[in-house]
């Protein structure tokens, strides 16, 4: 498939971006049971199920939140697959009340907010309940508790907000997942109870993808140097808050490679852009929302293969002509973004359903016109399916329709991660879906429990300060090279780049040679970069060194051995080389130095690289 590269002015566009981290912390229990926090195989077929269905109730203000109702409507059937294992309990199947909750998690959360600086950590843990009725928790509500507000992570220049750091549990997992519009789901509890951290970044703070990649990077670097946050595929999820001027903020889940990040933004900046452009093109036309009557007309006679049990609905769409096929992300029109919403809540296959932009051949186009009876400019949309559900996704495509005159609906829209699309998956929660949990006790907290003094350089200090990106954190902490490489650069903060190129190439090294690492880090690499920054020892020794430190000797017993001090060369040598080096390359500039340096390799291979490199240095010097 080919993908478009989208490119924008993200200052232009006004673009705003925050992060929902959710992190799976390193437990022996869950947080509310004691069962293990672990998944169990993939491929284990269950040892019985039980079923649910969910429905919503009053939040803390005595509403019920909008939301929550248009979940009630999707009246999902669930399934759960149960095991007869360690890893779940009646806790997770909602037939006791929860245990207390796991100290070490709590305690874990504290070590995180005091890492992000938070400024308000709470004196209790007060556990809340938030609602989810697609089923992922049998309850249907989320148990989740605030640890600390008000922190904050630098980037090069900015500083973003941390607003919140809190402690829940981890949701069951979805399988059997095959078709939007079934309305059995399921289940499988083992992931249910795992003990998660979310943090919460201000959605205004980042303005360009990149700003959010190295957030999501140093959050998730972070947690792994605290030495608290799981590892592994499916351990961090990373929900992205998106919303450009004149758009609404709208959440973006299912992101399964944050490095592929800035495609899924750009992505839904297509889509916002194009839907404010489908807004003013459909206010241009004059149509207000008295335009989208809930007329529904039946057009079961003028559909073919219509079953027994289906009718065929059409709802008129008055100067709407050419709306459908409008693009709005790339591959995706209007009307499937239309209509995968209502496939979602009606349950109605998208296939059934059809418009006048591009009518399906299952509609007898010229008794259609006859019964619709429109006008050159109008549209209309027809769906087939059982009656009851057909009224119901006419009825949200009428909504769906009036938002669209009025502005950008917030949702929770899922990633799809072949396509780089997203699509709808509910209606953004709001503050009516949380109250509180009559189950568990409010837990005082100490204050040295609160305040961790953590002793630990955080990633972003040395991200902001230093000629680093990332990726070059990623791969320090990754190598174990983290703790020497922050002793390193404050020593020599103007060498930050060498010493990562020292690192890079032990990296390179190890591999090669298939050296234990553990042995290597025992002994600390410090001392060998200090010498290897300060000319003592020369980069060619490094192999023969981490070689010998790998048999069982110290650096320091070593080291002797290959010290020397890096001479010039003479000027003979200087002048044979010249000409050597003359004959080999036409003309000698500053991009063939490695070129150079091999060539003078080859010839003088007792050369140090230390004293060839300073003897390209001036012969460049003396061309120029
Ligand atoms: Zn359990």
């Amino acid at each position: 498939m080919v993908t478009q590269e989208l490119n924008y002015n993200y200052s232009e566009i006004g673009l705003k971006v925050g992060l929902e981290v959710h992190a799976q912390l390193i437990s022996n229990r869950k947080l509310f049971c004691h069962c293990k926090p672990q998944l169990l195989p993939a491929h284990l077929e269950p040892d019985y199920l039980f079923e649910r269905r969910f429905r919503p109730v009053l939040g803390e203000m005595g509403d019920f939140d909008s939301g929550m109702l248009v979940e009630f409507e999707k009246s999902y059937r669930v399934i759960y697959e149960t095991f007869n294992d360690y890893n779940i309990c009646t806790y997770e199947m909602d037939e006791t009340p929860p245990f207390m909750p796991c100290m070490k998690t709590i305690q874990n959360g504290f070590k995180i907010s005091s890492f992000f600086n938070c400024a308000s950590p709470v004196d209790e843990i007060i556990f809340n309940r938030k609602q989810y009725l697609d089923g992922s928790i049998p309850t249907g509500f989320q148990r989740t508790a605030i640890i600390a507000r008000d922190g904050f992570i630098n980037l090069k220049d900015k500083n973003v907000r941390i607003n919140n750091v809190l402690i829940e549990e981890d949701a069951a997992r979805r399988v059997r997942f095959y078709d939007r519009s079934d309305r059995n789901v399921y289940f499988n509890l083992d992931r249910l109870g795992i003990p998660l951290t979310e943090i919460i970044t201000n959605h205004e703070d980042c303005t360009t993808p990149e700003e959010l990649l190295q957030l999501g990077m140093l959050i998730g670097l972070s947690l792994r140097i605290l030495g608290v946050g799981k590892r592994g595929i499916g351990t961090i999820r990373q929900d992205v808050n998106i919303s450009v001027s004149g758009g609404s903020r709208v959440e973006l889940k299912g992101i399964q490679d944050f490095r592929q990040i800035k495609k899924y933004v750009d992505r839904e900046i297509f889509r916002q852009l194009a839907l404010l452009d489908i807004k003013n093109d459909l206010l241009e036309r004059g149509i207000n929302k008295n335009d989208f009557q809930p007329n529904f007309i039946d057009v079961s006679s003028a559909t073919r293969d219509l079953t027994k049990a289906m009718v065929a609905f059409a709802v008129r769409l008055p100067k709407c002509k050419g709306i459908f096929i409008r693009q709005v992300q790339p591959e995706k029109t209007f009307s499937e973004e239309l209509f995968d919403r209502c496939e979602l809540i009606a349950g109605i296959p998208m296939r059934n359903m059809t418009h006048s932009d591009d009518p399906a051949s299952w509609l007898d186009l010229l008794r259609i016109n006859e019964v619709l009876n429109l006008h050159e400019k109008d549209a209309f949309v027809i769906i087939k399916g059982d009656q009851k559900s057909v009224l119901h996704a006419l009825n949200r495509l009428r909504e769906r329709m009036i938002q669209a005159l009025e502005c950008i609906p917030q949702e929770t829209r899922r990633v799809n991660s072949i396509t780089g699309n997203n699509e709808f998956l509910r209606v953004i929660h709001g503050k009516d879906r949380m109250y509180s949990d009559t189950d568990t006790p409010p837990i005082s907290i100490s204050d040295e429990m609160k305040f961790h003094s953590v002793d630990l350089i955080k990633p972003w200090e040395l991200f902001a300060n230093f000629p680093i990106d990332v990726f070059d954190l990623d791969f320090l902490f990754d190598n174990e090279f983290y703790s020497d490489f922050t002793t390193l650069v404050k020593e020599y903060p103007e060498n930050t780049r060498a010493i990562l190129g020292h690192f890079q190439k032990i990296s390179c090294i190890i591999h090669q040679q298939n050296l234990g690492r553990q042995v290597l880090s025992k002994h600390g690499y410090t001392n060998l970069i200090r010498d290897l920054i300060t000319n003592k020892i020369s980069k060619d020794s490094l192999k023969d060194i981490l070689v010998k430190i790998d048999s069982g000797y110290s650096y320091d017993e070593i080291k002797e051995k290959y010290e020397f001090i890096i001479q010039e060369i003479s000027l003979d040598q200087y002048r044979k080389l010249k000409v050597i080096l003359d004959e080999t390359l036409n003309s000698l500039n500053q991009n063939n130095r490695k070129k150079m340096f091999y060539v003078i390799k080859t010839h003088f291979p007792m050369l140090k690289s230390e004293q060839i490199a300073k003897a390209i240095e001036k012969m460049i010097g003396g061309i120029n």
